[in-house]
C-alpha cells in the first residue's frame, strides 16, 4: 500500500499468540523483527498493539530473574484475591459475556502498562538498545491474544 506522494509504504501484520497464565512476560521480538523483514520497509515507524485490554506491550530487558521480579511487581500492585466491582457479577450488567471470568485484577495492572509500543526503523534495523525486548505481557489466564504490527515507512 502506498500512502500519498512521499510514497509510504504501510504493511500490517496480526499475530496469534496462545498464552500460558498471567502474569506471562512473553519475548515477541523475533517475531516482529520477522514482520518488518517481511515488510521490505527500511526506514521509518514500528508499532506493536495489543488488541486486547488485559494483555499488554511492554518494553523491558529478558533477564529470567528480572521477568520473576516484574512478574511479582504487577501481580503485587493489583492482587487477583482483593475485591473489584467489576468481579461482581450479582450487580454488574455492561460487557457480561457467556464465559465472563473475574478479571479486575488484570485491567487494575495493565494500567500500569501500555497498549502499544512505537519502534523506530532506520536502515532495515529496529532501534532497540542492547538489552530491550518487546513483550507481550498476559495479565488475565491462558487465552489467545492477538498482536497487531503495523509498519510504515520508506
Ligand atoms: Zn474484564
Amino acid at each position: 500500500m502506498v500512502l500519498g506522494a512521499l510514497n509510504v509504504k504501510m504493511h500490517v501484520e496480526t499475530m496469534e499468540i496462545v498464552t500460558d497464565r498471567g502474569p506471562q512476560f512473553i519475548d515477541i521480538t523475533p517475531d516482529v523483527v520477522a514482520a518488518t523483514v517481511r515488510s521490505g520497509i527500511r526506514n521509518g515507524l514500528v508499532v506493536v498493539f495489543s488488541k486486547h485490554t488485559t494483555a499488554a506491550i511492554k518494553i523491558n530487558e529478558n533477564e529470567p530473574e528480572l521477568i520473576k521480579d516484574m512478574e511479582h511487581l504487577v501481580s503485587h500492585v493489583a492482587p487477583a484475591d482483593q475485591y473489584y466491582h467489576h468481579n461482581n457479577f450479582d450487580v454488574r450488567t455492561v460487557n457480561m459475556v457467556e464465559d465472563e471470568c473475574p478479571n479486575g485484577h488484570s485491567h487494575c495492572q495493565h494500567l500500569l502498562l501500555n497498549t502499544s509500543e512505537t519502534i523506530p526503523l532506520l536502515d532495515g534495523k529496529l532501534q532497540l538498545g542492547t538489552w530491550q525486548s518487546i513483550f507481550l505481557v498476559e495479565l488475565e489466564r491462558s487465552r489467545p491474544r492477538q498482536v497487531l504490527v503495523q509498519i510504515l515507512g520508506i
